[in-house]
């Protein structure tokens, strides 16, 4: 049986607000408009845009291919886009709406961007049939590191933590 949603529609009062889940659904549906028209532009399958108090502040689009940069994910592109919006390094108070599953390197740029909330459509295993890395890389970050095709080694000499007794002695830094 075919699920049926009515539009409820209010005839006195003031309209009622969309739910979260209406919300929700708005903006992931640009996110996946932006993903596929992406691909006719000849870049990847993925779309993202940040929204804060209910409006949008920046949208991004795979540029991987497009600008040989291996870190122009769509989400990287519109938080650096919704950063030089509002003027600031936080996006505090953010919403990440995105076509697929974020990545590691987006997951953690949503981090650093302070961003509260994360929604997504597709997954990894989405991502996987399409043949991007996303659920290997989080396979990866679960194994031991002598497991991994890419060396990390350390290298400590006295002075490795010079950089941050400057830092802390710099009283005019800023934090973040
Ligand atoms: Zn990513």
């Amino acid at each position: 049986m075919t699920e049926h949603y009515e539009l409820v529609v209010r005839t006195t009062g003031t309209p009622a607000e969309p739910s979260t889940a209406e919300v929700d659904a708005q903006w992931i549906a640009r996110a996946i408009e932006l993903a596929t028209a992406n691909v006719a532009s000849g870049g990847g399958p993925f779309g993202a845009l940040i929204v804060r108090d209910g409006g949008l502040i920046a949208e991004g689009q795979n540029r991987v291919t497009a600008n040989l940069d291996p870190t122009a994910h769509a989400e990287v592109v519109a938080i650096r886009a919704a950063c030089q919006s509002v003027g600031d390094f936080s996006l505090a108070g953010s919403t990440l709406y995105t076509s697929c599953e974020p990545c590691p390197l987006c997951l953690s740029a949503a981090l650093w961007a302070r961003i509260d909330r994360v929604v997504y459509a597709a997954d990894r295993d989405d991502a996987a049939r399409g043949g991007f890395d996303d659920r290997e890389f989080y396979e990866l970050f679960s194994r031991p590191r002598s497991e991994w095709h890419i060396a990390i080694d350390s290298v400590r000499p006295e002075d490795a933590s010079a950089p941050f007794d400057a830092w802390l002695a710099h009283g005019d830094r800023t934090d973040y």
